[in-house]
């Protein structure tokens, strides 16, 4: 298995393979970047096919963390951490003390968290081997699912004032996929500011909820890419702007939480090129994140959401430098990321 010829290998400063004999672990921590601070990232556990998935996996996120938190202004970098194994069969207590003593190798350059497969719970026990987690419930900022729907708030504000110039989301018709932590969130932060939901999940319940609670107008799963409406928010699953769908969608603006939503790059060049703004998913969603790097014990509630807010600017500024030259909002992220992690002098 190549590493450095590896697809997805983008520069990583450390890739570690850690092993337990006694409790099984099996893991890998791709550190990308700490030019800005230490490697922030979840720890996701997962039945993976093969150890040559798990490494693609964890090299992907990793980098995609630098973009993030060097994005939303914070003073950290990106990594990432993978568990070879099944959530629901594999977890013991002496799994996950390995895996913090592996995290605290380290030295602190990586910083884990939770993600998916893996609980509040199952960091707790981590931190009992290593001080070098975030997300606990100890550290004080809690659900991050709150912080990221009010950053997505944000974000489809200034989609919305930047595309079809409007300062206010009364009467914003906003279709939203998936009303599950996020979804559900949004759609309170946009019923509060008057916009027209509709929605849909493939969890009758969440539906109903959204419905009896915000008046949200439910469809069914495969019709909310179609709903005429301003913004389509993609906050179930990734991959979702892809070929089909892209046929489908009749708005002006994608904005959402979903991870990963372009299927592939070029598909951002492809709503830039029917006219649709795309607000670029790890800038609009990094409102957990920058809660987390508020906690301590010195948090503050309210400092950590005027950050959050400041999502709002940093996408009119990519939205500008996109337009202004005239490539997709999805590469002026990456740019502007780039900008950011790289021209920073790395500490001693
Ligand atoms: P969640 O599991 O609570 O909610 C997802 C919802 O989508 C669920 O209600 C699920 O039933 C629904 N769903 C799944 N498949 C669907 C389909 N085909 N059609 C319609 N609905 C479907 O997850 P979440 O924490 O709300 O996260 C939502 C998305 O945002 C994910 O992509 C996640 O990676 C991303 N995200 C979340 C956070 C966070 O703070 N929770 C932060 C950054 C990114």
């Amino acid at each position: 298995m190549e590493i450095f010829a590896h697809p997805e290998f983008d520069g990583h400063e450390r890739v570690v393979f850690g092993h337990d004999t006694a409790s099984g672990l099996r893991a890998i921590i791709a550190i990308h970047n700490t030019n800005l601070g230490p490697a922030l990232g979840g720890c996701r556990m997962w039945p993976y096919a093969s150890e040559a998935e798990a490494l693609t996996d964890v090299l992907r996120l990793a980098r995609g963390m630098t973009y993030k938190s060097a994005l939303a202004d914070l003073p950290l970098g990106g990594g990432k951490a993978v568990i070879l194994g099944d959530p629901h069969k594999d977890k013991s207590e002496a799994l996950f003390l390995a895996m913090g003593r592996f995290v605290d190798s380290l030295g602190g350059r990586y910083v884990t968290a939770e993600d998916v497969g893996i609980s509040v719970d199952d960091v707790e026990v981590i931190e009992r081997a290593t001080r070098h987690v975030a997300g606990t419930r100890a550290a004080g900022a809690g659900d991050p699912s709150p912080s990221t729907a009010y950053g997505v708030f944000m974000g489809i504000r200034a989609a919305v004032a930047h595309k079809l110039g409007r300062n206010s989301l009364d009467g914003v018709h906003v279709a939203v996929q998936g009303v599950g932590h996020v979804g559900y969130h949004l759609c309170r932060f946009l019923d509060q500011a008057g916009s027209r939901l509709t929605v849909t999940d493939i969890d009758d319940k969440a539906v109903e909820r959204a419905a009896d609670e915000f008046g949200a107008e439910p469809v069914a799963p495969d019709a909310i890419t179609g709903i005429a409406g301003d913004v389509f928010a993609p906050c179930a699953l990734g991959a979702v702007i892809n070929d089909e769908t892209l046929d489908q969608l009749q708005v002006p603006i994608v904005a959402g939480s979903a991870n990963n939503q372009l299927a592939a790059p070029r598909h951002g060049a492809e709503l830039m090129r029917r006219g649709v703004l795309y607000a670029p998913d790890y800038v609009i969603n990094a409102g957990g994140v920058i809660n987390i790097s508020h906690e301590g014990p010195d948090y503050d509630k309210q400092a950590a959401v005027d950050h959050v807010g400041r999502i709002h600017d940093n996408l009119r500024e990519i939205f500008g430098r996109a337009e202004a030259a005239g490539i997709p909002t999805s590469e002026a992220a990456d740019r502007l990321a780039e900008e950011r992690f790289t021209k920073v002098p790395k500490a001693a």
